[in-house]
């Protein structure tokens, strides 16, 4: 089955491919389906963002899409960035190097233990028929003092996730799916797909 991934995010759609590729799910990316606008993420939820990107590539291609909306949330910041992740420092100009210094300027002379944070991933998948499908995961981990390697992409090179001996930016693309936010929604939407084309 066809699918539309309401991103041009090239990190997001590997991640996403790999693991919806068991289901048989051929995504295909915004630009490959010919929707060439941005969705303003007007929402204050991480559910409200992934619905308003997913529906509108559904509304204007017909098709199924699937939109993931997520960020990181830090608990000294009281939860930011959160939805505002992609947009932390000021503009979505800026790089990852630009947001991941902005963070670390934030938690300056916070102690290790204080700087608890966790990944969010919803992922909503879109229906032409107006069905509407959700999945939610989290990563726990922490916020590291200094950037440690180049994989994955955003805040990776910064984030411990609990368990693990290296920040995600050490971790292959197969270690992060198997424990990060977005491969646990992944997984619940598979299922939630899987039980959705049975009752077709
Ligand atoms: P959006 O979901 O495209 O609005 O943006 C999410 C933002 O959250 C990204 O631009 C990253 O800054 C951050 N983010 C989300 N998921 C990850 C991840 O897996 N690793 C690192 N940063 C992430």
């Amino acid at each position: 089955m066809q699918m539309i991934l309401a991103s041009n995010n090239a990190h997001k759609m590997s991640e996403m491919r790999a693991i919806l590729a068991d289901l048989g799910v051929e995504l295909m990316s915004q630009r490959e389906a010919g929707c060439d606008f941005e969705v303003e993420e007007t929402g204050t939820t991480f559910e409200e963002n992934a619905y308003l990107k997913a529906i509108a590539v559904t509304n204007a291609t017909g098709m199924p899409a699937i939109a993931d909306d997520s960020g990181l949330e830090v608990d000294y910041l009281n939860g930011e960035p959160g939805v505002y992740s992609a947009r932390y420092s000021g503009s979505h100009e800026h790089t990852d190097q630009h947001r991941n210094e902005y963070l670390l300027s934030k938690l300056e002379g916070v102690p290790l233990e204080q700087r608890t944070a966790r990944f969010v991933s919803c992922i909503c998948c879109t229906f032409p028929n107006g069905d509407v499908l959700r999945a939610r995961g989290t990563m726990e981990g922490k916020i590291m003092f200094a950037p440690e390697g180049k994989n994955g992409f955003g805040y990776d090179p910064l984030f411990l996730a609990d368990g693990q001996t290296v920040t995600n930016g050490l971790l292959t693309p197969e270690q992060k799916n198997a424990i990060s936010h977005r491969g646990k929604a992944l997984r619940i939407l598979q299922e939630e797909l899987r039980n959705y084309y049975v009752n077709q």
